[in-house]
């Protein structure tokens, strides 16, 4: 790896763990309470390596396929995120290699992965994919729907449900942005109390490099990084 890719690499880390500390600050949050997970669906797997040489150890893929091959060739101290959708055909390739699937986005799914992860023995920590903005374009619950469906999810005693996943509206309105990420904040506590306290939903996995200030200040505990980590980097 060319030294300019790791000074790279450095650089953009840096100062994306320096944004995520000031926008803590801000709202009188600890850093240590949003982990930066970083988005390698794009990248060359040479730089998803020497990012993982520079310390970073939480990494993110849309592709389960891709998750799973790339598992087999960085190191097993790597925790990886399923971030894109997964198909239920999928869920036995990809279970022994993820630690967290974020995009969890019907109850059909979750039987599904509850059934399997039975049968392994595992028990897989699942965020619930929220369509906050209730675009067609966007993947995920309709809050209604989840509310609705809240009950029969609790019921599955082989996956342990973190918390929440949205995606904002690919928008410059930015007061819409907030929006969007204080609405899945207020979604996660509804949610908590209507368990009866059994369920605290711990984890906000919300903002991307676009956005992820204003996540942290509405509650995220999970930012998902992709392009402003790689930005610099050559032929990727
Ligand atoms: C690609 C992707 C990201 C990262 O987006 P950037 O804007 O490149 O930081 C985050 N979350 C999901 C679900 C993605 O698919």
């Amino acid at each position: 790896m060319s030294s300019n890719v790791t000074d790279i690499l450095t650089a953009n880390i840096r100062r994306i763990r320096e944004r995520i500390a000031v926008a803590c600050a801000r709202v009188g949050r600890d850093a240590q309470d949003v982990t930066m997970v970083a988005v390698t669906k794009y990248a060359e797997i040479e730089s998803v390596r020497e990012l993982v040489r520079l310390g970073v150890t939480e990494l993110g893929e849309s592709r389960p396929q891709q998750l799973v091959s790339r598992s087999e060739q960085l190191p097993q101290s790597v925790r990886w995120h399923l971030i894109g959708h997964l198909q239920r055909n999928k869920i036995e390739m990809v279970l022994p290699a993820v630690s967290q699937i974020h995009s969890i986005d019907s109850v059909r799914l979750l039987e599904s992965l509850n059934s399997s992860a039975r049968k392994l023995g595992v028990r897989p920590r699942l965020l619930l994919e929220v369509n906050v903005s209730g675009e067609a374009s966007k993947d995920g619950f309709a809050a209604a729907d989840l509310l609705a469906e809240w009950p029969t999810i609790c019921l599955l005693e082989s996956v342990e449900i973190d918390g929440l996943m949205t995606m904002a509206p690919h928008s410059e309105d930015l007061p819409n942005v907030r929006r969007v990420f204080r609405e899945l904040r207020v979604l996660r506590d509804r949610l908590a109390m209507e368990s009866g306290g059994t369920r605290s939903l711990p984890d906000l996995s919300m903002g991307m490099s676009g956005d992820f200030e204003i996540a942290i200040e509405e509650g995220a505990t999970i930012v998902r990084i992709g392009s402003s980590l790689f930005e610099g980097i050559p032929d990727r």
